[in-house]
């Protein structure tokens, strides 16, 4: 049975190993079932791949995106609770320390005072509320 140069489809010779016609190796049965599947693996993983890049990537993408905006909320929740926190306890800290030298100084002039700072201390704690 005659066969053909898979390459150029060259007639070949019985005993040739070299294609006449383009030079190509004469590949045996065994040798080109091999290439063959060789070909369609590197052909498949690049499918998968690029599958993956076209088809998944942008879901994979959005769900990242998602859990780096959740995990951001928290964070930003939680600084924001504990700057408050600290805020409040500064300010009761001052409030109860002023209150207590003006009850010891029985001092009006320093009491006004203390009452104005603690109204815009509230008013600021308020405001970032
Ligand atoms: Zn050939």
């Amino acid at each position: 049975m005659p066969s053909y140069c898979s390459y150029c489809g060259t007639k070949l010779r019985e005993d040739g190993k070299f294609c006449e016609g383009c030079g190509n190796p004469v590949l045996s049965g065994k040798d080109m079932a091999k290439e063959i599947e060789s070909f369609l693996r590197n052909k498949l993983t690049e499918e998968i791949e690029q599958n993956v890049r076209n088809e998944i990537e942008p879901k994979i993408k959005k769900e990242i995106e998602e859990k780096i905006r959740e995990e951001d909320n928290l964070r930003f929740e939680y600084e924001v609770e504990k700057a408050i926190e600290e805020r409040i306890s500064k300010t009761k800290k001052w409030s109860l320390k002023n209150i207590s030298n003006m009850i010891k100084n029985n001092n009006i002039a320093q009491y006004t005072l203390v009452l104005l700072g603690v109204l815009i201390a509230l008013n600021v704690i308020f405001f970032i509320i």
